[in-house]
């Protein structure tokens, strides 16, 4: 058996079926995601081959490149899903380490949905306790060392012991990770929390096994700057593009059928601090197309995030990224996009950088230009944005208000999701933000969290049979069906909402439909009570 084991919780070592966007689904309080729905819909197991996962997130993939790049053998490192765990560690195994994101729940959507469903522990934080769980009585038994690290480490400071976590790390992996590896096995003292160096771009270590849904990284970090973001505390970096290649072509070459392109913003590639590389952009998608076309590849390239100071800027870009793919209404491109306020005051303090090289003040026409460019080159993008500013006024949320309304009445096609701000380790804001509870903000940014939850239901109603594409069309109805039914729910829990707040502790905080029998029993005494305040 391997020396040295690498996983992660059933929330991330899943396909999703190819659809990345039901991770969000495992943001919810558990209590409202039907065991049923999570382990047959949303996260299918990951297959394995002698133990070895078929396909892994590709953080993982990167850990285990980076420790056989720095000499480990590729028989004493396996990644392993959680469900095989048990079968592939024993007496050989001297390190187990696991991928986190949101171990706790803590991070902004999980936080939001808690808050805006009345409580409970999300799907994400249930599943990291299942396998930590397993890891821990394992430890016992076998008496290996824990290693943590990933995006949401900084939400287990001070329950390591809780976990059997020995080593908590934090930062980036491909260099320091393997001298930590190699000073455990040969039994010296390693630090409770270790910070990881930057890579350096000569010395990428490629993947060597396929990473889920296809994901590649292209660029690391990002030059804004941002207060509330943790990516922006690393270096910028963009991949070099025979590195992008290799992977994408690796990937494809062993069975995945998908090409996705992780990044802050697809339009920072090349870029030199904030100046934009157009030339750069077309050529990644250029030789990304080229691959596509010669693997087979039909689905559209997925984008993970833009900003809309750059589509502004690089519109000869967004023009050809959505020329050479084709896209069009039937098949558009879902990406992510930060709006964050509609408030110059707000902007000029917590995220200028977003805007440049525009001023603050000219934020609100930022988004809304952008956001009809992308729309006409059929980008639909999900806009999220932040309540719980330390300093926010009325005035601050109404000015984001209007800029939601604005989207509305340009007849802008996408989302737009309210986030609550939270005290995210590593952050610049760290220390000024704390978590939020509804009860405590003033009705105007509750007005505004129900404004961007009405346009993201109006246009979910439009999109939903673009939006769910999994590899199955069967799969694909159900779950469309499903989401129709999670999209009635969520009108009715605006209008609510709408009428008085406290209906979500004294009533969407006990609706709980985890079990097929708390499905029906609950559900319909619940459903019975909101019908009847409809009828
Ligand atoms: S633009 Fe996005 S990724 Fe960049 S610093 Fe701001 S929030 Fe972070």
């Amino acid at each position: 058996m391997a020396k040295i084991v690498l996983t992660a919780d059933e929330a991330i070592f899943t396909d999703y079926h190819g659809a990345d966007l039901f991770g969000f689904g495992l943001c919810l309080p558990c209590r409202l995601v039907p065991k049923l729905v999570q382990y047959h819909l949303l996260t299918p197991r990951a297959p394995t081959k002698h133990l070895r996962a078929r396909f892994a997130p590709y953080a993982l993939c990167r850990v285990e490149a980076s420790l056989i790049a720095a000499g480990f053998n590729k028989h004493d490192v396996v990644i392993v899903p959680p469900h095989m765990i048990g079968k592939a560690i024993d007496t050989d195994t001297e390190i187990v380490a696991v991928h986190v994101l949101d171990p706790k729940g803590l991070a902004p959507v999980s936080w939001t949905l808690k808050a805006l469903a009345g409580g409970g522990m999300s799907c994400t934080e249930l599943e990291f306790r299942k396998l930590m769980h397993v890891v821990k009585s394992l430890k016992k038994k076998y008496k290996f060392k824990v290693v943590v690290g990933g995006p949401g480490n900084w939400q287990l400071r001070g329950y390591e012991d809780r976990y059997g976590i020995d080593v908590l790390f934090d930062g980036e992996a491909e260099v320091t990770f393997p001298i930590i590896v190699k000073k455990l096995l040969d039994g010296e003292e390693v630090p409770r929390y270790v910070k990881g160096e930057p890579m350096p771009l000569d010395s990428i270590p490629l993947i060597t096994t396929p990473s889920r849904n296809g994901q590649v990284e292209i660029t690391r970090g990002c030059p804004r700057r941002c207060h509330f973001c943790s990516p922006t505390m690393w270096r910028f970096r963009s991949i070099p593009l025979d590195v992008i290649a290799k992977e994408i072509e690796f990937n494809l070459k062993n069975g995945i059928k998908t090409i996705g392109l992780a990044t802050e913003d697809i339009l920072l590639y090349g870029a030199h601090g904030l100046e934009l590389n157009s030339n750069a952009v077309k050529k990644l998608f250029k030789v990304v197309m080229n691959l596509a076309r010669k693997w087979g590849v039909s689905s559209k390239i997925g984008v993970s995030h833009v900003s809309c100071a750059s589509a502004l800027v690089l519109k000869d870009a967004v023009k050809y990224i959505s020329d050479i793919q084709n896209l069009t209404d039937d098949e558009p491109l879902f990406t992510q996009i930060g709006l964050e306020s509609g408030s110059p005051k707000l902007v000029a303090k917590y995220f200028r950088g977003k805007t440049y090289p525009w001023k603050p003040e000219d934020w609100p026409n930022i988004v809304v230009e952008a956001s009809k460019l992308l729309n006409d080159l059929y980008w639909y993008p999900c806009f999220t944005y932040i309540v719980g500013f330390p300093d926010a006024t009325p005035d601050d949320y109404i000015a984001t208000t209007e800029l939601i309304d604005r989207l509305k009445s340009e007849g802008f096609i996408g989302w737009s999701f309210p986030l609550l701000l939270i005290p995210m380790g590593g952050t610049l804001i760290e220390k000024e933000a704390s978590y939020l509870y509804l009860s405590r903000l003033p009705q105007e940014a509750i007005d505004c969290m129900v404004a961007g939850c009405e346009l993201s239901l109006d246009n979910s109603r439009m999109l939903i049979n673009k939006v769910i594409k999994t590899r199955n069309p069967m799969l694909s109805r159900i779950l469309s069906r499903l989401a129709t039914l999670a999209l009635n729910a969520m009108e009715i829990w605006i209008s609510d909402v709408k009428r008085d707040l406290s209906v979500i502790d004294s009533l969407y905080s006990k609706v709980n439909i985890r079990s097929t029998p708390e499905l029906i029993k609950a559900a319909m005494p619940n459903c019975l009570a909101i019908v009847k305040k409809h009828t």
